[in-house]
Parts: structure tokens; sequence; C-alpha cells
């Protein structure tokens, strides 16, 4: 792609309304543009992150095995009311009118509407385990929306949901969930804890949740310096503990010693038992023809709010500095008077052709501006590998390799293969 054809219309001066760096780097890099209130455009550069994070969630959820389904969007109150969820969401659940004066909801999750389908169309214990999942846009009228993509009103989230004959069945299928979750945010490049957590208004027994460290996380978590335990703030409070009495103690694992740190929640996973089957009457024959209620589990994953948490994780002052998976883009060709000089308009035009034939996404800067402002947003939108053509391709051939993360080397552009080879072996 061209850099004067994309529509990506950098800031060069901090949001006013923006507190978290996230969200002030997704606006100033041209990420997303607000509408009203948690309400966001996603644009082009913001899309790809988008794209790429719901990849690779898809990519692992479906080889774990699970099956992506679509859900609407639109529910009605009838559902809801089976479970008591119509009056228990409260003022969260946005409730809509048809032109018939019937009851909807915008969805804010959707255990109701997948217990219907299953019930409706599942009948025997061999039909099981199942695990279905959807990408989806959820809304939630959240009372604070702020920061940003990071608590959002409408957001991107996948949500699955898995279907089992028994406790024991249940335990596995979370259990193959928790390693894909694993699994997905290691692909992403990002650090996390896995926290054992409240369960909320869903309900339910076992539930952890998958955090993002980071300073502006919302959520206060507990954990060892030297072994896996991490427990959410929220679930002492039910305790009846206080997190701060926590810190410099050692970890209840008999490991380490506690340490208070922030964490942006990022994934949730939950056993949900048997009390949506129980309420929805969901149930199946199992293998003595017996009607048994269902277990259920169901799993969420935030996309929208991964985007803002891998930028919390991964910025410096100039900008932020992409994990490689999720970059909106692997390259970008800085072309230093690219309209005046025809030597390095063909020079750039045949690299970005060739690293486009290897397989790479580029985007060269062939804008008519100077070095300055072409690095200044070249940092800022954090792609991890640019590439100078300019003075020193002019004066002595050479062009520079300069790394997001401030590693530099100079070289001939027909090396250009051999670079990026030894850079990839890195
Ligand atoms: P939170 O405690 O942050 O309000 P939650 O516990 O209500 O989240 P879940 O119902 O567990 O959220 O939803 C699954 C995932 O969806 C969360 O782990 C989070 O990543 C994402 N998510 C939830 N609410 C929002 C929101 N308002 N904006 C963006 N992402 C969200
Ligand atoms: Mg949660």
């Amino acid at each position: 792609m061209l850099w004067s054809k994309i529509f990506l219309p950098t800031l060069k001066d901090t949001p006013q309304d923006a507190e978290v760096i996230s969200h002030q780097l997704m606006l100033r890099a041209g990420m997303i543009r607000k509408v009203t209130s948690g309400i966001y455009n996603w644009l082009p550069l913001g899309l790809r992150v988008l794209k790429k994070i719901e990849n690779i969630v898809r990519e692992e959820m479906d080889a774990s095995g699970a099956q992506e389904v679509l859900m609407p969007m639109v529910q009605p109150k009838e559902l809801w009311e089976e479970t008591q969820r119509w009056k228990k969401m409260g003022p969260e659940l946005l409730r809509i009118q048809d032109r018939h004066d019937r009851d909807f909801c915008l969805g804010p999750t959707h255990e109701e509407v997948i217990t219907d389908l299953v019930r409706n169309n599942v009948k025997s214990y061999k039909e099981l385990p199942l695990n279905l999942y959807q990408i989806q846009t959820k809304f939630r009228d959240e009372v604070r929306p702020r920061y940003g993509v990071m608590r959002g009103r409408e957001f991107l989230m996948k949500d699955s949901y898995s279907f089992n004959i028994n406790q024991d069945s249940l335990n596995e299928s979370y259990l193959v969930i928790k390693e894909t979750y694993k699994k997905i945010i290691d692909r992403l490049g990002l650090e996390y804890k896995i926290v054992k957590a409240d369960s909320g208004s869903i309900g339910g027994d076992a539930s952890e949740e998958f955090h993002v460290l980071a300073e502006n996380g919302e959520d206060t978590i507990a954990v060892s310096d030297s072994s896996e335990f991490a427990i959410n703030s929220e679930l002492l409070l039910n305790e009846g503990e206080d997190i701060n009495s926590l810190e410099g103690k050692p970890s209840p694992d008999g490991n380490g010693i506690i340490e208070v740190k922030k964490g942006i929640e990022i994934g949730h996973i939950f056993q949900l038992g048997k009390i949506y089957a129980d309420a929805m009457n969901a149930n199946v024959l199992d293998n003595e023809g017996k009607s048994q209620t269902l277990y259920m589990g169901c799993y969420g994953i935030g996309i929208s709010r991964l985007v803002a948490a891998a930028i919390e994780q991964n910025h410096d002052e100039k900008g932020i500095v992409w994990p490689e998976a999720i970059a909106p883009y692997e390259v970008n060709i800085i072309a230093i008077g690219f309209e005046k000089d025809e030597r390095i308009k063909k020079t750039a035009l045949n690299l970005y052709d060739k690293l486009l034939s290897m397989g790479y996404e580029v985007i060269l800067d062939n804008r008519n501006d100077g070095f300055g402002k072409k690095m200044k947003d070249a940092e800022l939108i954090g792609i991890p590998i640019n590439i100078i053509i300019g003075k020193q391709y002019t004066e002595n051939n050479e062009i520079e390799l300069r790394h997001r993360d401030g590693k530099s080397s100079i070289g001939m552009v027909e090396d250009i293969e051999t670079i990026f080879d030894h850079y990839k072996s890195k």
C-alpha cells in the first residue's frame, strides 16, 4: 500500500480526552475515531490489527476442535426471561422495541441464544461434547465507558460455549480452552497471568481470567513473584480480605512472595455447570436413555480490548512498538524525495514489489514530506522494520534498515534478502 493512498490520519498532538496511553496512541496513529461515548470507528490501520488478532483467535479455536457459528446481535426478551436475566442484567442491557412493540435487547453475551439453539437441536450424549464459538460485536451499556476501546459499549468478542454430559467432560473442555487461550496470547506476543476470578453476574463455579499486566489495568491482582499463583482482588473482597494487606506476605500456595499488580482482563473462562441448562430445560439422553441436564462452560476473549492491551504493554515515548504477529504492516519503506528523485522512486518501488513478492506486508511512505516527519509517523504507528532510502542511497548506494525497537543496519538494495534472512533468524 502507498502511504499517500491510505486513509491514515495521524495526529501530532495528544488528544485532550484520552487518559491512557493506548487510547492516545490509537487516536494519534489513526487507528480509531470516536463516534459517541464508548462507540468507535475502526480505520484501516486499526482494523488490520483487529483482524490479525481475530485470525489468530479463529485459528487456535478451530485447532481446539471448536466450531464457528454466528448468532444474532438482536435477541428476544422471552429467552432472557427464562434465565431471569431480563431483570437481573439491569441498565447494562440495552433494550429496544420493534414496530409491533415487542421487546428485544442487544446481545451483551449469548448464553440464552446458544442454549436455545442446542436444546432444540442436540438430543443425545453421542453428539457431545460440543464447543461452539463466534466472533461478534457485543453491546453493553457500561456505566463508565472509558479508555477508548478498552472499555467500550460496543466491542468485539470471541465467545464460546461448551456443552457436556457431565462434570468430568466439562473439566476436559475447560482445560482444552484454557490451553488454547495460552497459545493465543503467546502467539500475540503478550505477557499475561492467569488469575482466579469472581464469576460475576454470569454465575457458576470455577472461573479464571487472563490478564495482560500493565500499569493502566483496571483490575488489581495479587501475584506470587515465583509461582503461577494469581488472584483477582474482586475475589478477595468476596472472601472478606483486603488486597493491600497481602503485599509482601508469603504466597498462599507456599511459593514466593505476594506482589500487587495492575492487570487488563482480556479473557475469561467459566464453568457454568447446570444453571443455564436447568433454567432453560436443555436436556439430552444419556447412554441409558435417561434425560440429563446439560453441563455448560462459557469462554470469552475481548478482541478489541486486546488491541488496546497490546499497546499498553508495547510502547515507548515515541509511539507503538507492535509485536510482530499483530503489527498492521511488517515493513515500512521510507523513501525520502520520492516525487523529486527518479532514482529513489524507482528503487523504492522495486523494493516494494520485491518485498511484496517475498510475502511481506509492506507500506511505502511516498508522501511529499521530509525525513523528520516520516520517521516520527513511522515511530508512532510502530511498524517493526523501517527501510530508509534517502541521502545515504544517493551518496553511497546504501539503504538503512531500522528496527522499531532500536537496532539498525546498513546495506545495499541487492542484499535485502540476506538482511531479511538475518533479521528473521534472530
Ligand atoms: P470487565 O470485568 O472488564 O467489565 P467482564 O468480566 O464483564 O469484563 P466478560 O463478561 O468476562 O467481561 O467478557 C469477556 C471478555 O470481553 C472480557 O474478558 C473482556 O476482555 C471483554 N470485555 C468485556 N467488557 C468489555 C468492554 N466493555 N469493552 C471491551 N471489552 C470488553
Ligand atoms: Mg470477566
